[in-house]
Parts: C-alpha cells; structure tokens; sequence
C-alpha cells in the first residue's frame, strides 16, 4: 500500500511517570477521564493508563515496571515529564522504508508489538530535533 500524504495522524502523548494511580488522580482534577484499564507492557517494561482526548487521540501514562526499563532510565535521568509523540499510520513498513531512504534513523531495525496490539517502532529523537517519536500502525479486527 502506497502512504497518502494525509497518512499521519497524532495518536498518543506519551509521558514518564514515578506513580500512575497518582498521576491519574492529577489528570482527572483538569478534567480528563482514564479508562479504568491498566496494561502492563511486558517488552517495554512498563504498565500503562490510557485516557481519550478526541476520537483519535489519547494521553497514555508509562510507569515503569522494573529497573531495566528504558521509561525507568528516562526518569532517572531526566525527571518525569512527557516521553514521545506518537502518530499513527497506516502501514508501518512503507512508512519506515519512506523515512529511512529520506535520512531517518529508527531505534529498532524492524517494527514490533506495542501496547493494545499494535506495531510500532521509533523514530530516533537525533533525525527529530530532540524529540522521540513513535509511529503505530493498528492491527486489523
Ligand atoms: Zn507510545
């Protein structure tokens, strides 16, 4: 499949947390309302909450797991604070060969499974000014 030009879309904000439940609780006074699920992504070493912003958008929080965790080092590093940016689209392998013949440099040689069952890879915050960026494609049915 041929990406459209339209074909990237926000999909999440990522940020680094000490204490999801506390965290949560924080969000939800400015308004917001968390799904009550919590996922715990065993090859990011996170647990995860979620919470809608409009009919594509979401906030979703990263609490490490375990010390080895890459969100765990992020904290110890930089303090809590917003991780990745993270677009969706549509297929992920055309996106990632497009970018890599352009100049991008991706953290993972092949995509792989992320949260809610979509692939993913990153993008490396070096070709992105700074920033770590995630691209998802969803995983049909
Ligand atoms: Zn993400």
């Amino acid at each position: 499949m041929i990406p459209e030009l339209d074909d990237c879309i926000l999909d999440h904000i990522a940020i680094a947390v000490d204490d999801i439940e506390a965290s949560v609780k924080r969000y939800e006074q400015l308004g917001l309302k968390f799904d009550s699920k919590r996922e715990v992504v065993a090859s990011q070493k996170v647990k995860t909450a979620f919470c809608p912003i409009d009919s594509h958008a979401h906030i979703e929080l990263l609490e490490p797991t375990s010390e080895e965790s890459n969100i765990y080092k992020f904290i110890s590093k930089k303090g809590a604070g917003i991780h990745h940016l993270c677009f969706r689209v549509s297929d992920i392998i055309e996106k990632q060969k497009e970018l890599e013949s352009k100049g991008f440099k991706f953290i993972s040689v092949k995509p792989f499974e992320g949260a809610n069952a979509c692939l993913v890879n990153f993008i490396h915050p070096k070709s992105m000014h700074g920033v770590l960026v995630e691209l998802s494609q969803r995983k049909e049915g």
